[in-house]
């Protein structure tokens, strides 16, 4: 048996009560190319989707009872979120205290292979899984070597990380991906469903660690897959992981207008595109008419400074211009925000924490946006990002700031131009702004009005701004949980006294 896992998140944060509403796409992908080969038996155990999955006294998934009742030979990580490494490790050693073969992938693993093989993990996948996990499983079952296996490390028997380059045969070929079985998650409730068709991006944004030339599967397979998913587990709810669904801005079209065919505005659909595809009227009308609902969008940062260091490739003055266009459809919007993003010396930023935040709140405040998240900047691994703060000696070293920290909710870096006491508190500030407790009343009154509302502005603009109210007070309630959580002073602290790498 292949078991593969998705690894939960070290503790509370703002994706948690999502994540129980679906699975990460990737290993679900790789999960079912590994089933199609004969002879093994496949499952996915998503950590962060498994109400009712054996626990340990930890409330962890409970992985000796996994193996006693069904015992994997080999086990898989993803290992997509530097944040769940640790949990990674830990249950890599204890698998292969019992003999099982550990496999990690995922952009982690990718940029640092060796880190993970010391530390339980025998081979690290780099790039797409899909063709080389079939290699490796086959090489494993017949007792052969997998060191001729492109695009994998392992150690040799030196010790030394050794990485195999090189392409793998039909990888390339994403329409020729059978569809992705869900079925294959034990233990989970899948409400939204994750499908996706194109990988890498032609972008370069200094934070972000998706590299690669963007390639594609046609907008046919990733209808084939809703309409699939819609018959076979009565699927309504969708979430297009595609980082840019403009990237084939063709094959969008004909995947949207396919679905606008068959199913009407009948499925929900959320899907991620940079802001400026705003412009592109055509787009937004063929998204509209097959039900898209949610538009996740990167602002990152209101401040042109912050946007310049980012290389995000536009300035501020168009941004609310855009906002608009998409709600002029009707959409709702989540923002995505990166609060105290480290200057470069061509964008130095000479404003005060206090008029920086200014900015944040007076653009939330004018682009009148449906949900936000601010998050601290992140060095992740593999981002030009990383490269430059660890250059300028600002990063913590992994004793003070372990990976579990990295997930937005934690200060990552000396910061420069704040403290790290501003760059940790005020996207909390700002998020509370936006979150407000007030919303509860706003709802009871709303709900109040409908009847005379519902008349004056209509079904569309009432719905909008009650289920708005309705998200600020869930909003208000988790982040009432989260700053409970996090002590935040201790962690402060910390890195202050810290040595900087
Ligand atoms: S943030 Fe989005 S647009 Fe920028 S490089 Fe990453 S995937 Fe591409």
């Amino acid at each position: 048996m292949f078991r593969l896992i998705v690894p939960a998140f070290p503790e509370l944060n703002i994706f948690s009560s999502v994540a129980n509403k679906m699975t990460a796409l990737g290993p679900v992908v790789v999960a079912t190319a590994a089933s199609k080969l004969w002879g093994w038996r496949v499952e996915v155990i998503d950590e962060n989707n498994c109400k009712s999955a054996p626990k340990d006294e930890n409330g962890f998934v409970d992985h000796r009872t996994l193996q006693a009742q069904s015992p994997a030979e080999v086990v898989g990580f993803y290992c997509g979120l530097s944040s769940t490494i640790p949990r990674v490790w830990e249950l890599a050693k204890f698998y292969r205290a019992m003999g099982v073969t550990t496999i990690a992938g995922g952009w982690h693993t990718h940029y640092a292979p060796e880190e993970s093989l010391n530390r339980g993990i025998d081979i690290v996948v780099h790039g797409d899984g899909e063709m080389v996990i079939r290699q490796l499983l086959n090489c494993i079952a017949e007792g052969k070597t997998i060191e001729n296996i492109a695009c994998v490390s392992f150690l040799d028997s030196e010790g030394k990380c050794r990485t195999n380059t090189g392409e793998v045969s039909d990888g390339a070929n994403l329409d020729l991906l059978p569809y992705t079985d869900f079925g294959l998650v034990r233990f989970s409730k899948i409400k939204i469903y994750q499908i996706g068709r194109i990988r890498g991006c032609s972008r370069n944004c200094e934070f972000c660690s998706v590299k690669g030339k963007p390639r594609w599967a046609s907008g046919q397979f990733l209808f084939d897959q809703v309409q699939w998913l819609v018959e076979t587990r009565k699927a309504r709810e969708f979430f297009i992981v595609d980082d840019r669904l403009e990237e084939d801005r063709k094959g969008s079209l004909f995947f949207f207008d396919k679905i606008a065919k068959k199913y009407g505005r009948s499925l929900d659909f959320t899907v991620q595109a940079r802001l400026e595809a705003g412009k592109d009227q055509e787009f937004l009308v063929a998204m509209k008419k097959a039900g898209v609902r949610v538009v996740c969008i990167g602002y990152e940062s209101p401040i042109d400074e912050e946007l310049q260091a980012m290389q995000k490739g536009y300035s501020s003055k168009d941004m609310l211009e855009w906002t608009k266009l998409y709600h002029r459809f009707g959409f709702l919007i989540h923002a995505m925000f990166i609060w105290g993003y480290p200057s470069k010396k061509v964008s130095e930023l000479s404003i005060s924490t206090k008029e920086r935040a200014k900015k944040f709140k007076k653009f939330i405040r004018q682009a009148h946006l449906d949900t936000v998240q601010i998050l601290r900047a992140i060095p992740l691994i593999g981002s030009e990002l990383r490269t430059r703060l660890e250059q300028d000696k600002r990063l913590f070293s992994l004793d003070v700031l372990p990976w579990e920290k990295y997930d937005g909710n934690y200060a990552c870096f000396q910061p420069k131009n704040m403290s790290l006491h501003e760059l940790q508190e005020t996207p909390t500030k700002l998020m509370r702004g936006f979150y407000d407790p007030m919303s509860f009343f706003r709802i009871a009154l709303k709900t109040l009005v409908f009847p005379i509302d519902y008349l004056v502005r209509g079904w569309d603009d009432w719905y909008r701004s009650w289920r708005n109210d309705l998200r600020k007070y869930g909003g208000y309630l988790i982040i009432k949980r989260l700053r409970k959580h996090y002590q935040q002073d201790d962690f402060i602290k910390k890195l202050e006294n810290a040595k900087h790498l």
